[in-house]
C-alpha cells in the first residue's frame, strides 16, 4: 500500500453496504446526525469500548483491540477478540455488538469479516468463524467466513476505496424502507435531493452569478470562517463547514444554507 492512500475505517463497510451516499455523506463530507438507532448503538459500544483483557477458562479475551491491514488499507476496532488457547493451534474468534437483532442485510457480517480479514494479517492466522451479539436478543450469532462473505467483503472494500478515491457524494436516491431509518434524512433530504437535482442544477450556477454581480452574500450561505446566521443551522455543523471549507462540498453548503435562503427574514444577515 502506498504510504499516502487513505485508511478506509471499519465502520464504512457498514455505511458503504446500507447506502453509498450515507457513507459518503459520514466519511467524505463529516456529517452526522444521531437517531434512535445510532444513539442505541452509541451506548452499546460504549460499554464495549474500554481496553482490556482477561482470561477464563483458557479463553483470552482482548477488548477493544485496535485493527489495521495494510494489504486491503483498513484501520478499526474490534469490541472483542477471543484467543481460545486450549485448542492447538489457538482459535481466534472475532465479536461485535450490535444494537437489535440480526438483519436481513449482510453489513454486520461484512464488517465482522473484515475484521477477520484484518486479524489474519496481522497475526498471520486463519480464522474460520467469529460473532454477532445482538442486543436485543442477547445472544451470539455464530457467522462462518465462507468464500461467500469473503468476497462479499472484498468487493465492499473495493468499492468503498473507489468512493474515497472519487471524493465525491453519490446523487440520493430515496427508498422508504432504508432513508426512513438513516439518521441522515433530514441532511441528505432524498426526497428534494433526489427529485429535485436537476432543478437545483439549473438554479445553483444562476443565484451565484447573482451573488457574485451584487457582492452580496446570502444570509447563512457558509464563507470561510464566515459567522452564524442564528438559527440557520447548529453551531457544530456551521463549524464543521466554515473550518474545513475545502472539505465541504459546494452541494452541502447550500444544503447548510437553504434554511435561512427559504426565510430570509428571519435570519440575520452578514455584517
Ligand atoms: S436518507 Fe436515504 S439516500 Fe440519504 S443517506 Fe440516508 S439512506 Fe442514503
Amino acid at each position: 500500500m502506498e504510504d499516502d492512500v487513505r485508511l478506509i475505517p471499519l465502520s464504512a463497510l457498514q455505511h458503504m453496504l446500507f447506502c453509498p451516499r450515507q457513507c459518503a455523506l459520514i466519511h467524505l463530507e463529516q456529517v452526522w446526525a444521531e437517531n434512535r438507532y445510532t444513539a442505541e448503538g452509541r451506548i452499546l459500544h460504549e460499554r464495549a469500548d474500554h481496553i482490556g483483557h482477561e482470561r477464563r477458562r483458557g479463553i483470552h479475551t482482548a477488548m477493544a483491540l485496535p485493527l489495521a491491514s495494510e494489504e486491503l488499507g483498513l484501520t478499526g476496532v474490534a469490541d472483542v477478540v477471543e484467543f481460545d488457547e486450549s485448542q492447538q493451534p489457538t482459535v481466534v474468534r472475532p465479536i461485535e455488538y450490535k444494537r437489535g437483532r440480526p438483519k436481513a442485510h449482510r453489513a454486520d457480517e461484512v464488517q465482522l469479516c473484515a475484521q477477520a480479514l484484518c486479524l489474519e494479517e496481522m497475526l498471520d492466522v486463519s480464522i474460520e468463524q467469529g460473532a454477532l451479539f445482538y442486543g436485543k436478543t442477547r445472544r451470539r450469532k455464530i457467522v462462518v467466513f465462507d468464500d461467500e462473505l469473503r468476497a462479499l467483503t472484498r468487493r465492499v472494500i473495493a468499492d468503498t476505496r473507489t468512493l474515497f478515491d472519487n471524493n465525491r457524494t453519490p446523487p440520493a436516491v430515496y427508498e422508504a424502507k432504508r432513508c426512513n431509518h438513516c439518521s441522515l434524512i433530514d441532511a441528505c433530504q432524498p426526497q428534494v435531493m433526489g427529485k429535485k437535482r436537476c432543478l437545483s442544477r439549473l438554479l445553483e450556477p444562476g443565484i451565484r452569478r447573482l451573488l457574485i454581480a451584487d457582492r452580496v452574500e446570502p444570509a447563512g450561505l457558509p464563507g470561510p470562517g464566515s459567522a452564524r446566521p442564528s438559527g440557520a443551522v447548529s453551531s457544530s455543523e456551521w463549524n464543521r463547514s466554515t473550518d474545513r471549507d475545502v472539505a465541504v462540498s459546494p452541494r452541502h453548503r447550500w444544503r447548510l444554507a437553504w434554511p435561512a435562503l427559504r426565510h430570509p427574514g428571519q435570519h440575520a444577515a452578514h455584517p
